[in-house]
């Protein structure tokens, strides 16, 4: 449904992302993966039109993104960066209900169905006991949750996540992943998201994309990308892989830094 087909982007003369292509099929979750300023945010950025491109093309549902409108590609497509600012003193259903205008006229409101959609989006995230608190006086889990809850207000087919879990201890990370899992399983929304961790990386996608210097190096399912060679070529770590019981994705030990 998503396709990032030779896709180059540049920041004035730097070239940042090189010929990149890969395909997501509805209803996967797709990770893409690489080490710091390889590209990761800036390929995001230009899926969400929020940065132009060169060359190639971007189609969702076999359109072009560039022919359609920036409100309908609000309306299937929905983009949270790594930092995400809303004014501190507005309340959290405040913020969750700001997903739903682009399915509004304008200087239409809301009516009673988009506050249904917006008590849901909030019960969905667990937060509706925090309806009414300002964003301002969350933890880092409870706003991420937060910002996600308006995306899901807004009902997008496809979720773009830059670094869910940044900023977040270890048990808010896994939260906001399972979080995404659910969305993705229960509501078949497809999810795009950059990620740091290998090892969630392979916990939580359909497919991962592995990006290295702004150039496509692999992509595939995450026992087909996560091997020591992809580790050591990419990362630079020596690394053992080991397949868990539990939810059978490659788990990656990284052992030492390649000499
Ligand atoms: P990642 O998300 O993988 O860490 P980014 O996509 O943010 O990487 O950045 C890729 C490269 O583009 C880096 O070299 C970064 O310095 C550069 N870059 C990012 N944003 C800008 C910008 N606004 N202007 C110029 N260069 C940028
Ligand atoms: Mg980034």
């Amino acid at each position: 449904m998503l396709k990032v087909d030779n896709v180059s982007i540049r920041y004035e003369h730097k070239q940042v992302v090189r010929n990149f292509s890969f395909h997501v099929a509805s209803g996967d979750v797709v990770s893409i993966i690489g080490p710091n300023g390889s590209g990761k945010s800036t390929l995001l950025k230009a899926i969400a039109r929020m940065l132009p491109y060169d060359n190639g093309s971007i189609t969702l549902n076999n359109v072009n993104m560039k022919s359609m409108s920036s409100r309908d590609i609000a309306k299937k497509l929905c983009m949270l960066s790594q930092r995400n600012q809303a004014p501190n003193d507005i309340s959290v259903k405040n913020l969750v209900s700001y997903g739903r205008y682009p399915h509004k006229k304008w200087f239409e409101r809301l009516n009673d169905e988009d506050m249904q959609i917006v008590d849901w989006a909030l019960e969905k995230t667990h937060l509706l006991h925090y309806k009414d608190r300002p964003i301002s006086a969350l933890s880092g889990g409870e706003s991420q949750r937060a910002w996600i809850a308006m995306a899901l207000a807004q009902r997008p087919q496809i979720l773009l996540l830059d670094e869910p879990t940044t900023y977040l201890d270890i048990s808010h990370q896994h939260e906001v992943l399972q979080l995404v899992r659910e969305l993705n399983e229960e509501m078949g929304m497809t999810v795009v998201m950059v990620l740091h961790d290998l090892n969630q990386a392979s916990s939580y996608s359909d497919q991962i994309v592995v990006i290295q210097e702004g150039d496509r190096k692999v992509t595939g399912s995450p026992d087909e990308v996560m091997t020591k060679q992809m580790i050591r070529d990419v990362y630079k770590m020596e690394s053992e892989i080991q397949h868990v019981i539990w939810d059978d994705a490659p788990r990656i030990h990284l052992v030492s830094a390649v000499k």
